[in-house]
């Protein structure tokens, strides 16, 4: 059996009753970290042998998982932090399962987009997940265009090393938008940030970006 368990993105105490039984029973947990996830394992003293499954290597450490899941192992795979399968190579394996009719199942959890959205105030009935977008100026810019005349919210994850190059093209591409910016969510230093783009982008003149961002800016 393949479990897709979602894991704390900051605070421990998130981790849910089923995810630790689960990481209790399988036979090997698969992540994309193993020293991340390495320290999660102790923290709740489980100890189990760990495989390595990130976008570099997802070919070949996905063949074993399923090897392994076909051989009646049962396999846990954890992201780094959050839900696996969201803006991580997670959903390659789920389509392997299905393919091969392997049973799978999710035990659900914390995920930075829907706390990020959720805490924004900005309509949260419908919107869509963009990830991460490019790193380069003209490529970002082209990926920001693909969404200016959506109606939907927009959620997009990013470093905080390109955090103010993506805000200045946000405001170039779709104006000055009302947004948010959620950092840090369930750790010591959680904030929320709510303006207008460029309001945001002048709240990191003093002020370097730190730690972990999601962003979410209205529709059109
Ligand atoms: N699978 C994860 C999930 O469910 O949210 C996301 C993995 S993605 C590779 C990592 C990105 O998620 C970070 O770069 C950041 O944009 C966002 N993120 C993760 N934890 C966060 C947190 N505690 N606060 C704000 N953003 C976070």
């Amino acid at each position: 059996m393949l479990y897709l368990v979602a894991t704390p993105i900051g605070n421990l105490s998130d981790i849910s009753l089923r995810a630790l039984e689960t990481l209790r029973e399988v036979d090997y947990v698969a992540s994309e970290d193993t020293r991340k996830t390495g320290r999660l394992l102790k923290h709740f003293q489980i100890h189990k042998p760990q495989i390595s499954f990130h976008e570099h290597n997802e070919q070949q450490a996905g063949a074993k998982i399923v090897r392994l899941l076909e051989q009646g192992h049962s396999v846990a795979l954890v992201s780094n932090a959050g839900t696996p399968g969201i803006a991580d190579p997670g959903y390659t394996l789920v389509r392997q399962a299905i393919e091969r009719d392997l049973p799978y199942t999710m035990i659900p959890g914390p995920s930075a987009l829907v706390m990020a959205l959720v805490l924004s105030g900005l309509p949260s009935h419908s919107f869509s997940f963009r990830g991460f977008s490019p790193r380069k100026q003209g490529k970002r810019r082209r990926f920001l265009e693909l969404d200016r005349d959506s109606s939907h919210t927009l959620v997009f994850y990013e470093s905080p090393y390109r955090l103010k190059a993506f805000l200045s093209d946000a405001i170039a591409v779709y104006g000055d938008r009302p947004a948010a910016i959620a950092n840090e969510l369930t750790k010591m230093y959680e904030s929320m940030q709510h303006g207008r783009l460029s309001e945001l982008l002048a709240g990191f003149e003093n002020e370097e970006p730190r730690g972990e961002y999601v962003v979410v800016i209205a529709g059109s």
